[in-house]
């Protein structure tokens, strides 16, 4: 009878020698009795995401683990994004991160106006009005953040940032990277909504508000990372799997669900450090009813390492370790424990360094390791592999890949 298949991602789980940790690292320094029991009764190596010394962002390291070549199948940030909060896409559609931001004489002065929270949705509103040559559309997400959808034919996603990434500066001119008709049609109409969108919002109500009570206005929408909907074959063709996806960030959301999982809704999971984990569990557990594979994605060692503290990731690392112990309920069931990237806290910054992996089940191999952490895996049966090899070798353990050859 074939198995199922569980890939719990620990995003940025991966870390480097830390002075004040003696050497040892986060994952090394945490008290982790359960994770280190699946390592034990596991087999254990060590993965490239995508390939040695390749720094994943958190998009297209999932792409990798899903089995996509990321360098095939990545068009920018923008569409998961926009998927990831819930927008619907169409294959032509171009899809653009956005800030709102504050403009003062020309300069950015915030690029995210005063992390502004309250009132996005009037202003989006009032930015939807604004008149383009092209259908678009226009939500917000989280805080100053949101999402720009170009809709239609004859549009490229090759063009730069509006957002110039540093304040003290004006906001750069789309411009096509790469020279075609689509591209340059694309520039245009970007251009024209960011100019629009300063008339928009220059004298909005929520904006004056903002300016009568010392606040920055949010009087500029400034696009980013933006790209044509990738063309992923759909998961459950590509691998013919049911597969199911839990991750509290929209930009994970948005790979899996483009990549036709169903996204599992679960309260509580906000992708924070205050991330409800027992509830994350559970989801898994009840998520298996209707998948045969399920990705969970648990973003907090990701949140501590860009932070550079360790100690919030070792705080972060043993309240996982006392919610997986759970998942040992679930039968017939391969469980990779592992992560779509290192960030390590001396670097602040998602690194190469390969990751530690578990695989548990009923009947894999076992080996001498008996601690899920980086020094210990790398002493595993399964030696280094590629995360783009991580399903194939978990479907073949749960019995689910079709023979190759007679
Ligand atoms: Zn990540
Ligand atoms: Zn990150």
């Amino acid at each position: 009878m074939s198995g199922k298949i569980l890939m719990l991602i620990l995003d940025g789980i991966g870390d480097r020698s830390v002075k004040e940790l003696e050497g040892k690292t986060p994952l090394e320094a945490a008290e982790t009795p359960n994770l280190n029991r699946f390592a034990k009764e596991g087999e254990n190596g060590l993965m490239d995401t995508i390939a040695p010394g390749i720094r994943p962002g958190s998009d297209t390291g999932h792409l990798s683990l899903l089995g996509y070549d990321p360098y095939e199948a990545y068009t920018g940030r923008g569409p998961f994004e926009a998927a990831g909060i819930g927008m619907d896409l169409g294959p032509q559609d171009v899809a653009f991160r956005c800030n709102f931001a504050t403009l003062e004489d020309g300069k950015i002065v915030d690029r995210r106006a005063g992390r502004i929270k309250e009132g996005t949705e009037e202003l989006a509103e009032a930015v939807r009005d604004i008149d383009l040559d092209v259908d678009f559309k226009f939500e917000k997400a989280v805080e100053h953040r949101a999402v720009l959808v170009l809709k239609g034919e004859a549009l490229g996603g090759g063009v730069n940032d509006i957002d110039p990434h540093e304040t003290g500066t004006g906001y750069h001119e789309a411009t096509p990277l790469e020279n075609s008709k689509e591209n340059k049609r694309t520039a245009r109409i970007l251009n024209k909504f960011v100019r629009k969108s300063i008339d928009v919002l220059s004298d909005h109500p929520i904006n004056k508000k903002r300016e009568k009570e010392g606040k920055l206005p949010a009087n500029v929408i400034l696009p980013r990372g933006g790209g044509k909907v990738p063309e992923l074959e759909d998961i459950q063709t590509k691998h013919d799997l049911n597969a199911g996806a839990i991750a509290g960030i929209p930009l994970v959301r948005g790979v899996c669900s483009l990549s036709g999982m169903d996204v599992i809704e679960v309260e509580g999971a906000t992708g924070g450090l205050d991330t409800d984990l027992d509830s994350i569990i559970d989801a898994i557990i009840e998520g298996f009813e209707d998948n045969e594979f399920i990705l969970a994605n648990i973003k907090g060692p990701d949140l501590s390492g860009h932070d550079g503290k360790a100690k919030d990731k070792i705080d972060f690392i043993e309240k996982i370790d006392s919610s997986v112990g759970k998942l040992r309920e679930l039968e017939e069931t391969y469980i990779a424990i592992t992560g779509d990237h290192s960030t390590p806290v001396t670097v602040m910054e998602h690194s190469g360094d390969p990751l530690p992996l578990t695989i548990w089940g009923e009947d894999v191999r076992t080996d001498d390791v008996d601690e899920f952490n980086e020094r210990a895996c790398s002493n595993g049966g399964i030696n280094r592999i590629s995360g783009g090899d991580l399903l194939n070798i978990l479907k073949d353990l749960a019995d689910l890949t079709e023979k190759f050859g007679a």
